[in-house]
């Protein structure tokens, strides 16, 4: 029997998010803050073919989703290829995207050839001077790109939006609307307090119970699911085939069936989002660890994954920034 990843609560791991870059050309001032310049080092960064081979040792290992991720993942020149390659890799059933599309009108039609089929969109509002106001760009760019990638093909298109008192929860309704426009599946996100950025964000924080009470008001909503891996809790809204998730890390966390860890584009394993459980693996790889030795590093660095995030308890915790795990 093939070897499994089961951590030491008995959750098995499939699911693996890669951060391809830290770096980002938008600055949400819940995720980096304004003028954030310190990205990683050339020199740290993971080559092309060290990421593949990390990838590949977790896809024999039973990873079977994989998700790129960043910083901006768009931003890295060499995307499309890296995507081809590790589409390609034996065991990697479904490969998607998180990107804020702002660059995706240029490269949507390549990344779709190149694999990837699904993608999930950061989109926090639907006025031009608050998209500016939340993250420095321009929202016309980002609906190009969704427009441009609804075109091509990509399906599911799911808009995650998080959800900020005083800041864009006028709007909910009006992302209802623009979804079903679209035939896109939206998402709500709580903020989550990582770093000093996340901590700013936190203090919009709004329970997505009342996002939903709000919108059970106005919308008839029947529960529902959506295939994906994700913690999102779905509802469909009666008659149409909108679905629409919560994802709430803050108000009923999900840690119990988490199924996945992260990692960076510098090549630290990071085995839970709201803790500094990790494992470095890229000096491995220059020293020629073998593949048999990366993959039992890769089994035993299961045993550090925690039962459960604390952001609760102690929101100052987490000092990097999500550009840097990806979310
Ligand atoms: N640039 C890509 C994007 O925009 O989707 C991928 C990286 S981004 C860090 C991934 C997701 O993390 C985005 O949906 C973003 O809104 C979310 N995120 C960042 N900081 C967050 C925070 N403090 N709380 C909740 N979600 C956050």
């Amino acid at each position: 029997m093939k070897p499994q990843l089961i951590d030491p609560f008995g959750r098995k791991i499939e699911y693996l998010r890669l951060s391809v870059t830290d770096k980002c050309n938008l600055r949400c001032f819940y995720c980096l803050p304004k003028g954030f310049n310190d990205f990683d080092e050339k020199r740290l960064l993971l080559t092309q073919d060290e990421m593949l081979r990390i990838v590949a040792a977790f896809a024999e290992l039973g990873i079977r989703r994989l998700r790129i991720t960043g910083g901006e993942p768009l931003i890295r020149k060499d995307l499309q290829e890296l995507t081809a390659r590790l589409s390609s890799l034996p065991g990697i059933e479904d490969l998607s995207l998180s990107t804020n599309a702002s660059l995706l009108k240029q490269q949507a039609e390549e990344l779709r050839a190149a694999g990837i089929s699904r993608i999930n969109v950061s989109l926090d509002t639907l006025r031009q001077d608050r998209f500016h106001a939340i993250n420095g760009g321009h929202l016309s760019e980002a609906l190009d790109g969704l427009m441009i990638a609804k075109s091509v093909g990509f399906s599911p298109i799911k808009i995650n939006m998080v959800v900020m008192k005083g800041i864009n929860d006028d709007e909910f309704e009006d992302m209802v609307a623009f979804c079903l426009e679209h035939d896109f599946t939206l998402r709500f996100i709580e903020t989550m307090p990582v770093s000093s950025a996340g901590r700013k964000g936190s203090q919009h924080y709004l329970p997505l119970q009342q996002v939903e009470a709000r919108l059970k008001r106005r919308f008839k909503m029947v529960d529902s699911v959506m295939p994906g891996g994700g913690p999102a809790r779905y509802c469909q809204v009666s008659g149409t085939k909108l679905r629409i998730g919560f994802i709430t890390p803050i108000s009923q966390h999900f840690c119990k069936t988490c199924n996945r860890v992260r990692l960076t584009a510098t090549g630290t394993l990071h085995l839970c989002l709201g803790n500094e459980h990790k494992i470095e693996l890229r000096e491995k790889l220059r020293k020629g660890i073998s593949d048999k030795a990366l993959k039992q590093c890769l089994i035993d660095a299961l045993s550090l994954k925690p039962e459960r995030h604390h952001f609760d308890e102690s929101p100052d915790k987490i000092v990097r920034f999500m550009s840097k795990i990806g979310g």
